[in-house]
């Protein structure tokens, strides 16, 4: 491809609302153009590096006898119903009518439509297992879209279903997909790492994250130094940790024992809880209490949590104790009158409701808590002695970098940022149940199938590609997604051995398998050239100049090591085989 035929245009500046790195530099290269809010036009380069994504994909799905379909982006309201998602899925579904005002929505996944095919093709478990995939336009109207292709509304995602006959072949097929996850992105050529992540509270699920590893990411992954436990930071289980003072003498709850008026924040008042023997409190000697409002069904319960002041809370952690299908904090107004008091001395002795208490204060006493008082917190607290229901004492505290691993008990977490590029979901019969996807087993009775759900963002892969390679002038393109791979600058566009030597090199390096780029605009500085080139980022670049003639040689340069090799025109392909090789 010519560089003057191609539709592109680069800009020394991104857009202010730019505000990562892959969207500035995709929208400075012009790969990608914003129409609306979370919705861009895909231009030449970036659709190259898109369609070579999807190519991996296809070829390592195919490999694992997973076939392709296409399924329609508009879904009718009636399929939704089936499932119950009309109702529940949040402000994120596009609802739209059609001309007889009918309703209709933007699929932002396709499992209802799977699942009613697969219902009208599936009789036997003779056709069974079944694992069907696409790659196709979502439309999610997501509340903040934002960097670009990572999180827009309309996106590329290959989404995969499988349908089995028990749930150990839902298994095997699992693994099967995130082995065949793992071969995808290493041939992208990236850094990243599959996380356990949470499944919710749907029963017999399980799920793994394919997260990119970048510093812009915006999810946080713990993982052991020693073992192979990473995990999604929401999921990680903590540790319980041993109550660093059980020396001291255990005390009888003191009630309303500290006095600290007026100050609310809770560090303040650690150091304000003064009596005979001690002048304030560290923070691991106090604890700290959350209201929260369970929603099951159409049923809404206050619940208590208390850790230790030093930790913080996780609610997916306790949502999923207490099987509810949300979790949130109680109103403050509502918790200041439940507990008779204002934020900041609420506590949980006096309470008549379930108190959950997270494992690291198992073995602890003489404890701190609110008094539900104004002004004043008890000392001497000591959980299961002293609250009215007590629920019990579980990992309800989010996870930290340098909490030593559940798993191994030897290595310590380590904190990282990760893009989520994929997810592989163990389904169980959710969907099958609901829209009767059924089959008659050996013995002739009806079952519903076992399914499994398998996501690549597309679109979104590609950003996250360019997040982790980049540097300062521009993209760092891997081999096997660089929208082209070599790209040749003519830097004596009047000079007809140059051009002659260039179209000779484009010929040849196409020939041998090559996808070459070739700047042959007239009239540029080679400044602006090879600027352009950098922000561009295909991994090998090759100039031709007269200077480098003279002497019989051009330079061919490797965009990620720098490297520079001087080679005989007539050496190019050879030199250029020998460096994809070394892994350009
Ligand atoms: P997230 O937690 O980031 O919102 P998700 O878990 O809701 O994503 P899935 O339903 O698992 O997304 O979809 C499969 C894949 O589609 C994700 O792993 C991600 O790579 C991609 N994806 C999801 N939402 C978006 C979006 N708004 N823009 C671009 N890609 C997306
Ligand atoms: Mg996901």
């Amino acid at each position: 491809m010519r560089l003057s035929k191609l539709l592109f245009q680069t800009y020394r500046e991104a857009p202010r609302e730019a505000d990562v790195v892959s969207q500035q530099l995709m929208m400075r290269t012009s790969m990608v153009q914003k129409v609306a809010a979370g919705i861009y036009s895909y231009l030449p380069l970036a659709l190259r590096a898109i369609r070579k994504f999807e190519t991996i994909v296809r070829e390592e799905l195919e490999r694992d006898g997973c076939q392709e379909l296409l399924m329609p982006t508009v879904q009718p309201r009636e399929l939704w119903e089936e499932s119950g998602r009309w109702q529940f899925y949040g402000k994120e579904l596009l609802r739209l009518k059609d001309r007889k005002d009918a309703d209709f929505c933007l699929g932002p996944t396709h499992e209802e439509v799977v699942t009613d095919i697969v219902r009208k093709t599936v009789r036997s478990y003779k056709q069974l297992p079944v694992n069907v995939f696409q790659i196709q336009t979502k439309f999610r109207d997501e509340i903040r879209p934002r960097f670009g292709l990572m999180r827009g509304r309309e996106f590329v995602m290959k989404d995969g279903y499988s349908f089995h006959v028990d749930d150990a072949d839902a298994d095997r097929e699992y693994w099967r997909m995130y082995d065949a996850y793992k071969r995808i992105f290493k041939r992208v050529g990236v850094q990243f790492r599959p996380v356990e992540a949470d499944s919710g509270a749907i029963g017999g699920s399980f799920t793994h994250e394919f997260h990119v590893l970048a510093q812009s990411g915006e999810d946080a992954i713990l993982a052991c130094s020693s073992c192979e436990y990473p995990s999604n930071a929401e999921k990680a289980e903590a540790p319980a940790l041993a109550f660093p003072y059980s020396s001291e003498p255990v005390r009888e709850l003191l009630r309303s024992h500290f006095h600290t008026p007026g100050i609310t924040g809770m560090e303040e008042q650690a150091r304000g809880f003064k009596d005979a023997e001690r002048d304030g409190l560290p923070l691991d000697h106090a604890s700290k209490f959350y209201l929260y409002q369970a929603t099951k069904g159409a049923d809404v319960s206050p619940v208590g949590l208390v850790i230790r002041s030093d930790h913080e809370p996780n609610l997916v952690k306790l949502r999923n104790r207490l099987g509810a299908d949300a979790l949130e904090l109680m109103p403050l107004a509502e918790a200041e009158r439940m507990a008779g008091t204002r934020s900041g001395f609420i506590g949980p002795v006096e309470l008549d409701i379930p108190i959950y208490v997270d494992r690291s204060l198992e073995g602890a006493f003489n404890l701190t808590c609110g008094a539900n008082a104004d002004g004043y917190h008890h000392f001497g607290f000591k959980p299961h002695r002293d609250l009215r229901r007590f629920a019990g004492f579980f990992d309800l505290r989010q996870a930290v970098a340098g909490d030593s691993c559940t798993r191994c008990g030897k290595g310590n977490y380590a904190a990282f940022r990760g893009i989520e590029v994929g997810q592989v979901f163990k389904l169980g019969t959710k969907y099958s149940t609901a829209m009767r996807c059924t089959f008659l087993d050996e013995s002739g009775a009806e079952r519903p199938m076992l399914m499994g759900c398998y996501g690549i963002g597309i679109t979104r892969t590609i950003a996250a590609v360019i997040e982790q390679n980049h540097d300062d002038d521009g993209i760092v393109w891997p081999w096997a997604v660089a929208p082209y791979q070599v790209h040749i600058l003519n830097l004596g566009a009047a000079d007809a051995a140059v051009v002659a030597v260039c179209d000779g090199l484009e010929r040849d390096l196409e020939a041998a398998g090559f996808e070459v780029l070739y700047d042959d605009r007239d009239g540029l500085s080679p400044g602006v050239k090879f600027k352009d080139a950098d922000l561009l980022g295909m991994p090998l670049r090759l100039v031709v100049g007269t200077k480098g003639l003279k002497e019989g040689l051009v330079e061919l340069r490797d965009r990620r090591t720098k490297e520079v090799l001087k080679v005989s025109p007539g050496d190019v392909v050879k030199a250029a085989e020998n460096l994809t090789r070394t892994g350009a």
